[in-house]
């Protein structure tokens, strides 16, 4: 495959001159003793008087030291939603271009490429769940411009083998985006540390799931910094609010925490994984490297409407492909999970 990222960009977007903002032309706006009349803010200070900064340089460095990757190869969005809506924006022509994704997979791939009118090719996955690469590769023609590869995947829980993410990434000349919201519940590695030999690759993470930050809405793209660099020039120029900024830092300095939080995670995964097998509707239970696990059960309606019942709210994946009858369950804390079991054994 060849790769050039120039075959790839919309004609507007390489035409497009960007909007720049106050804080664009000024950058350097922590400088304490300057007084900005630049930006017709409010003047009085009250914590957020202040448009943020539309780089969030200093998340990107507490990011960049954590993850072991340059600040340049990292965007920030509001949430992986933003960001995975810049991919589409940057790349798709609508009406033109087409995405492929996977499903039984995460939904917004489907509603992105149909908000931004771009033909979204689903292959589903085998019935073990993992990409079927011949057929993929089938359907990708000229206007090809994406692949979705969400790994550990939604909502199936496992993640897709390394032979057939490898094979995409060497074959396909357009962008592979593999979708790591649960990475941190996986025992194997992050593909970021594979960043530097595929110029095609970009990844995204979240701090939504494993970092406990789903109100923040704080999405990642890691990249090379071409594609970073394209994403940029699109994004809306201040797309990660002040407080966001704040919060993601002070969290991200709590790594102890956050891991012990997802050890307690994975130790509540065991369990319920565990008792699951003793509930007798319950046909199958599918292999997790996620903070949920999903289920096949007898009456996937019929469960999900008697676990409601007695306050338990978990998703119906039954409408799903490859799915009949599933249920998803997120992992709580040790006391909800022990409501969930004693729930389901009463059912
Ligand atoms: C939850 C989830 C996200 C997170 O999206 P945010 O907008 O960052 O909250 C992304 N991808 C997948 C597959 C998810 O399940």
């Amino acid at each position: 495959m060849s790769f050039d990222i120039n075959n790839l960009i919309r004609e507007n977007v390489k035409k497009l001159k960007p909007y720049s903002s106050a804080r664009d032309e000024f950058e350097d706006f922590d400088t304490a003793d300057m007084i900005f009349l630049d930006a017709n803010e409010n003047p009085y200070q009250n914590g957020v008087n202040r448009y943020p900064d539309p780089q969030q340089a200093s998340v990107k460095v507490v990011l960049g030291q954590m993850k072991n990757i340059n600040p340049k190869q990292i965007l920030l969005g509001n949430g992986s939603d933003e960001v995975l809506d810049l991919l589409f924006r940057a790349f798709c022509e609508p009406k033109v271009d087409n995405v492929i994704s996977l499903p039984p997979t995460y939904g917004m791939y489907s509603v992105l490429a149909n908000i931004n009118a771009v033909e979204n090719r689903e292959v589903l996955l085998s019935t073990d769940f993992q990409p079927q690469v011949a057929q993929i590769l089938e359907n990708v023609d000229a206007n090809t411009k994406i692949i979705f590869l969400c790994s550990p995947n939604n909502p199936t829980g496992n993640s897709f083998s390394e032979a057939s993410v490898l094979t995409l990434l060497k074959k396909f000349s357009g962008l592979i985006v593999i979708d790591e919201a649960y990475i941190d519940f996986s025992e194997k590695a992050s593909w970021l540390a594979k960043l530097e030999h595929y110029p095609n690759l970009a990844i995204t993470q979240t701090l939504s799931k494993a970092y406990g930050l789903a109100g923040i809405r704080l999405g990642i793209c890691y990249g090379s910094e071409a594609i970073i660099a394209v994403l940029n020039k699109i994004k809306p120029p201040y797309n990660v609010n002040e407080l966001t900024q704040q919060r993601a830092i002070k969290r991200l300095n709590d790594q102890g925490k956050i891991d012990a939080e997802i050890v307690a995670i994975i130790k509540e995964r065991a369990s319920l994984l565990n008792v699951l097998k003793d509930v007798k509707f319950v046909e199958k239970i599918y292999p997790t490297e996620a903070n949920f696990i999903l289920i096949k059960v007898d009456d996937a309606n019929k469960r999900y409407a008697a676990l409601i019942e007695k306050g338990i709210v978990i998703r119906n994946r039954t409408t799903q492909p490859l799915c009949e009858n599933t249920l998803r369950l997120t992992i709580g804390t040790a006391e909800e999970n022990k409501k969930l079991i004693e729930a389901l054994l009463a059912i």
